[in-house]
């Protein structure tokens, strides 16, 4: 490219962005144990493929946390979490399991088994099916999953309902669905405990400052990875043009003509060496000469 055709224009990176310390903790227990011994990762260990490249080159395996067998005695639940049911079913099946459930998904745990041992109705605000979401939900199976209105019209309620929230779900969507519940059910005591993460908070309202600076946001992340969609889906409503890469090679320099200033933020399984790429490459995309 010439260098006149270049875009030019700042780069800016979200004041809270990337890898939350539950996945960091997670991935180091599983990197230590990988080098030590065989080892099965119970589900993806985060949903970037970087990582999970990493730990294949470890030789580590994977397999279904809710699947019938692993093929070594060593198995690893992931930050995700698990239902003491799934916990259970892999000690009696002679496996050794490390487990590297984050506390905040252990919080969310607790608060769901307090709200069912205290009577209510239990339901979640989550993605059905995510890992997370069975892990909570393993041990009540007759807990509702809801994440959009169609869901809670299908809700069959209770006298008390009580509601937690998937970990990486953000909390406006949450707080907008908890009213809708005691809304769809005015004769219910609703009580609500709050159990998305702090990290998911910090980096859902800094892309909301961001997208005020910015004109165009690239979220760095996993295709797979749920709070990565869902900064890219805020961006989308705020108005700022966005777009998810898992890696540089993947960027357009197109995507930037007409822009001067282009906004960087990271999914909470997204590597910072992942993220430093990305400042990298479009820092010299752009001629802009600060440091990262
Ligand atoms: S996203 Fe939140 S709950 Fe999940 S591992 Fe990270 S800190 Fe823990």
């Amino acid at each position: 490219m010439n260098v006149l055709d270049q875009p030019q224009f700042e780069v800016i990176v979200a004041e809270h962005y990337g890898m939350c310390f539950g996945v960091k903790a997670a991935i180091e227990d599983a990197e230590k144990i990988a080098s030590q011994k065989p080892v099965t990762i119970l589900g993806r260990l985060a949903h970037n493929p970087s990582v999970q490249g990493r730990m294949l080159d470890l030789g580590a395996k994977v397999s279904e946390l809710d699947g019938e067998d692993a093929p070594t005695r060593d198995v690893l639940i992931t930050a995700h979490g698990a239902s003491d049911r799934d916990r259970a079913r892999w000690r009696s099946a002679g496996h050794s399991v490390t487990d590297t459930t984050c506390p905040l998904v252990h919080k969310a745990h607790e608060a769901l088994r307090g709200l069912v041992a205290a009577g209510y109705a239990p339901v979640v605000i989550g993605k059905q099916g995510h890992i997370e979401v069975r892990g909570l939900t393993g041990d009540f199976p007759e807990a509702d999953v809801v994440l959009s209105e169609e869901q809670i019209d299908l809700m069959k309620g209770g006298e008390k309902i009580g509601i937690i929230a998937q970990t990486t779900q953000p909390i406006q969507r949450v707080e907008a669905l908890v009213k809708r519940i005691a809304a769809r059910f005015p004769g219910s005591e609703v009580q609500f405990i709050d159990t998305v993460c702090r990290p998911t908070k910090e980096r859902q309202k800094a892309v909301i400052d961001l997208c005020r600076q910015v004109e165009v946001v690239i979220v760095v992340g996993g295709n797979h990875s749920n709070n990565t969609r869902e900064l890219t889906e805020s961006c989308r409503k705020l108005g700022c043009v966005s777009f998810q890469v898992e890696r540089p090679e993947a960027i357009k320099p197109e995507w930037f003509s007409g822009f001067r200033k282009v906004g960087v933020t990271a999914g909470t399984s997204t590597p910072d060496e992942d993220v430093a790429k990305v400042v990298r490459y479009l820092r010299d995309l752009s001629r802009d000469s600060v440091p990262f």
